[in-house]
């Protein structure tokens, strides 16, 4: 689910997904599949809270697929990230695994602790048994993602050339517009037996994104493709730019 690693690939089609469990048995503009799954994963979320300020978290970011959750953390000393994974138990949704990965690691902590160390020793003992060098610290970091700023008709224009935001964050958005906007007008022209009035709207939508094309705006945002982000200084939870 967490693309925040292969974003310049990103998978453009947009598949929606429950936030929090990652099923696709969802209703059209929502979400969730349900309030309960949502509640559950923000229980878990906020019951994480508590190891991750423990830990001296700067930057988390939790994913999960079909059989494992991960929670990756940045510590405010330093730039490396550690990675915490628990295997999904079948049938049950990530949030229980959240809470079962949150608990192992807290006790492993206390287990530390016990050994007469201090708190900030068994903190940073249990990070570096998990660090994972290979990780980007930059794809934790929120504010690092560029998000299209578009006019309301740009928008819709968007909708016309059947174009997904994803691809002017992402891809080559000169060529993909111009390859939508050839692909939309031969669907469209009136000569092929198309519908007159919807090749106006496409041609028109063409030329808002030239236009947004000829000065293109971004907007920075806190939140992470595909991935639920933390942020040590709010001690606050953000859920997934996209699903
Ligand atoms: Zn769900």
């Amino acid at each position: 689910m967490c693309t925040r690693e292969t974003s310049p690939s990103f998978d453009k089609r947009s598949i929606k997904v429950c936030l929090a469990c990652g099923t696709s048995d969802i209703k059209p503009g929502r979400r969730y599949c349900s309030k309960q799954c949502r509640q559950k994963l923000i229980w878990s979320l906020s019951l994480s809270k508590g190891l991750l300020q423990t830990l001296n978290t700067r930057y988390a970011v939790f994913s999960f697929t079909e059989n494992f959750v991960t929670l990756d953390v940045m510590p405010s000393w330093s730039n490396i990230i550690s990675r915490f994974i628990y295997r999904r138990k079948p049938g049950y949704a990530p949030a229980h695994a959240l809470k079962e990965l949150t608990l192992e690691a807290g006790k492993e902590w206390y287990k530390k602790r016990s050994r007469r160390i201090s708190r900030s020793v068994a903190s940073q003992s249990i990070l570096e048994e998990n660090v994972e060098y290979s990780l980007n610290p930059e794809s934790i970091k929120p504010n690092t993602h560029r998000i299209p700023k578009l006019s309301a008709d740009q928008k819709r224009g968007l909708k016309y050339l059947n174009i997904n935001i994803k691809t002017l964050m992402f891809g080559d958005y000169v060529r993909e517009i111009k390859k939508a906007y050839r692909g939309m007008a031969k669907v469209y022209h009136p000569d092929k037996g198309g519908d007159g009035d919807r090749f106006k709207e496409i041609n028109r939508a063409h030329e808002l994104m030239q236009q947004w094309i000829e000065n293109p705006k971004f907007q920075l945002n806190n939140k992470l493709p595909g991935c639920w982000s933390y942020n040590g200084y709010t001690n606050r939870w953000s859920p997934p730019l996209w699903q």
